[in-house]
């Protein structure tokens, strides 16, 4: 179910990923030439769904919401480059060392692919991740799985473990420079936040 919109702005605002299901979603595609098909940005946003944060390994970066944008571009007569796959990307936290990691996990994904003879990624500056953009899933897998939470909106946090209120901000220290370390008196286990 791709949904083909003209071409707007580039600083055209995020992608909102269904929720409900999964990572199969490719938000918004724009194809810009017309020998390309959904089905090509289909391939691609799966391509793009099979590569894990390197942070979370069995947690797909398009469920983390750092999927922004797909656009298969056709091969240009007289370019060495064949049918170029635009992929764009979010960081969750700009000064994530993985990032050049995951970019190179989706450059090999998607040029994996029959039909792509070239990716090319950006990191997007102009669209800001928030915790809005994972899917339910990954949330709960998240707390389940890593004892990893969210911020709200709000500032607070909520724990993974017990489901307490009242966890309070330790170190910004984490483990990874993505994930601070806060601390659930409540259940006292500490909790992993993930930065946004
Ligand atoms: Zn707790």
């Amino acid at each position: 179910m791709t949904i083909t919109t003209p071409p707007t702005s580039e600083t055209a605002t995020s992608t909102r990923l269904d929720s409900r299901s999964g990572s199969t979603v490719p938000g918004s595609s724009i194809a810009r030439s017309s020998s390309t098909t959904s089905d090509i940005d289909d391939a691609v946003t799966n391509a793009v769904a099979s590569v894990n944060d390197p942070e979370y390994p069995d947690v797909s970066i398009v469920d983390l919401g750092l999927l922004v944008d797909v656009r298969v571009l056709a091969d240009i007569p007289g370019s060495l480059h064949g049918v170029t796959a635009e992929v764009d990307l979010v960081p969750t936290f700009t000064g994530c060392p993985a990032l050049s990691m995951i970019a190179e996990d989706v450059v090999t994904a998607v040029e994996s692919l029959e039909a792509i003879d070239r990716c090319v990624t950006t990191w997007r500056r102009d669209v800001v991740w928030d915790t809005d953009r994972m899917t339910q899933s990954a949330t709960e897998r998240l707390a389940r799985e890593y004892t990893v939470t969210l911020r709200r909106k709000d500032g607070t946090l909520r724990c993974p473990s017990c489901g307490s209120d009242e966890v309070a901000d330790q170190s910004m220290a984490g483990p990874s420079r993505c994930r601070s370390v806060a601390w659930c008196p409540s259940c006292r286990n500490a909790v992993e936040v993930m930065r946004g």
